[in-house]
């Protein structure tokens, strides 16, 4: 069962020694919680070739947390050039050698394929909450497709249909809905300050977030072609290009479908691929008159000035 793991706001201070002070917390926590111990019942760690500490996370972690394998999993860096798809499906074809031989037993196509039919449920699931994601606390909302992210398909279904929008009386309180961008889901004090501010959030352009619910595998068929052609569909994170894919392009027609008053820049601290697509995604946002507000995350101890900064900024919106 794949498990992703989020930077959590506790620091022991055990991956100090290995990282420069200018590494993001997404790779500076993960180390921390393997190197206390914490992910010990993991049987592996995938890590994908996305940005350089990523890459440089992927040397330390062989070096210095030999108790929990590695396999290491090579996404192209240009997701439409001609050799994209050969490549991703010979890293694919590796990979899955690599688990089997790991786990001791051969994952068979009608395996991968009825784990795609799951996931493809789960998709459409989430996708039909994304939707409607204006109607939820934000903090519900988040909190539920971590579930997604870190427990079996099973759980979520579970609390997936406790979940039920709000009553009238507390949606007037809630007007105003905002729009994130970003690595991963963040930290969850994030969502408390969007709720605290009284907004809500219309959807997300986080690396993992809505983006991985929007595109689903084909069921028939080879089954590792369809997991490749997933892959290269979905809107590209900033360490990935794809010509015909921009995602200015995408982050402006969601914000208008959603009715998205204002966009969130919520980035980790040194993360310099979303430094880069920031540039980017402000100049099309400018130019169609959305307003914008970026804000770097660390830990949870940035709560303070996060509130001030959110708060600020829907002030700004209401007036
Ligand atoms: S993309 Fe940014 S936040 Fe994610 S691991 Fe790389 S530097 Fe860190």
């Amino acid at each position: 069962m794949p498990v992703f793991l989020f930077p959590v706001p506790e620091d022991r201070g055990l991956a100090r020694a290995h990282l420069p002070g200018f590494t993001c917390w997404v790779a500076s926590s993960a180390l921390d919680q393997a190197l206390a111990g914490e992910l010990d019942a993991l049987a592996g760690m995938a890590l994908a070739k996305s940005c350089d500490t990523m890459q440089g996370l992927t040397d330390l972690w062989r070096r210095n947390v030999p108790s929990i394998p590695l396999f290491h999993f090579g996404m192209p860096i240009r997701l439409d050039g001609p050799a994209a798809r050969e490549y991703l499906l010979a890293e694919l074809r590796s990979l899955r050698e690599r688990v089997e031989a790991q786990v001791g037993w051969a994952i068979s196509d009608d395996d991968l394929r009825e784990s795609i039919a799951l996931y493809n449920r789960t998709r459409a699931r989430v996708r039909d909450l994304y939707g409607r994601a204006s109607q939820f606390d934000p903090r519900e909302l988040y909190a539920l497709v971590r579930t997604v992210f870190q427990q079996p398909k099973e759980a979520f279904e579970e609390a997936g249909s406790r979940m039920q929008a709000p009553s009238p009386s507390l949606s007037r309180s809630f007007a105003l809905s905002l729009f994130l961008v970003g690595p991963s889901l963040g930290d969850p004090v994030l969502f408390d300050v969007i709720a605290g501010a009284g907004a809500r959030v219309g959807g997300d352009l986080f690396d993992l977030g809505e983006r991985y619910f929007a595109i689903d595998a084909a069921e028939e068929g080879d089954a590792l072609e369809a997991l490749a052609d997933r892959l290269l569909a979905l809107v590209p994170t900033p360490t990935k290009y794809r010509s015909q894919r921009s995602r200015a392009d995408f982050l402006l027609s969601l914000v208008r479908e959603r009715g998205a008053c204002g966009v969130v820049f919520a980035r980790q601290k040194f993360c310099d691929p979303h430094g880069f697509d920031y540039a980017q995604m402000v100049r099309a946002l400018d130019g169609a008159g959305v307003p914008h507000l970026l804000v770097e995350l660390e830990q949870a101890s940035q709560a303070g000035q996060l509130r001030t900064r959110v708060e600020a900024f829907v002030e700004m919106l209401h007036a």
